[in-house]
């Protein structure tokens, strides 16, 4: 079982998934993870910054983990 490495860089931002003002602790390059859901989200720069849900594919990219 992998465990995240949590980096000392937080952020506040609102998260996309449970839509709460919360704290957004990096755990990757630009990926953060919600301390309220869990959900982790990927911070996406485009002109703005937003935070988006990873999806699978995401995922499988970051980590490694392969769908069967
Ligand atoms: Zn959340």
């Amino acid at each position: 079982m992998k465990k995240f490495i949590v980096e000392s860089l937080i952020v506040h931002g609102i998260c996309p998934s449970c839509r709460e003002l919360t704290v957004l602790v990096s755990v990757l390059d630009n990926i953060y993870k919600c301390t309220n859901c869990g959900e982790e989200l990927q911070q996406h720069v485009n002109g703005v910054i937003k935070y988006l849900p990873i999806n699978k594919d995401t995922k499988e990219l970051l980590y490694g983990e392969k769908s069967k």
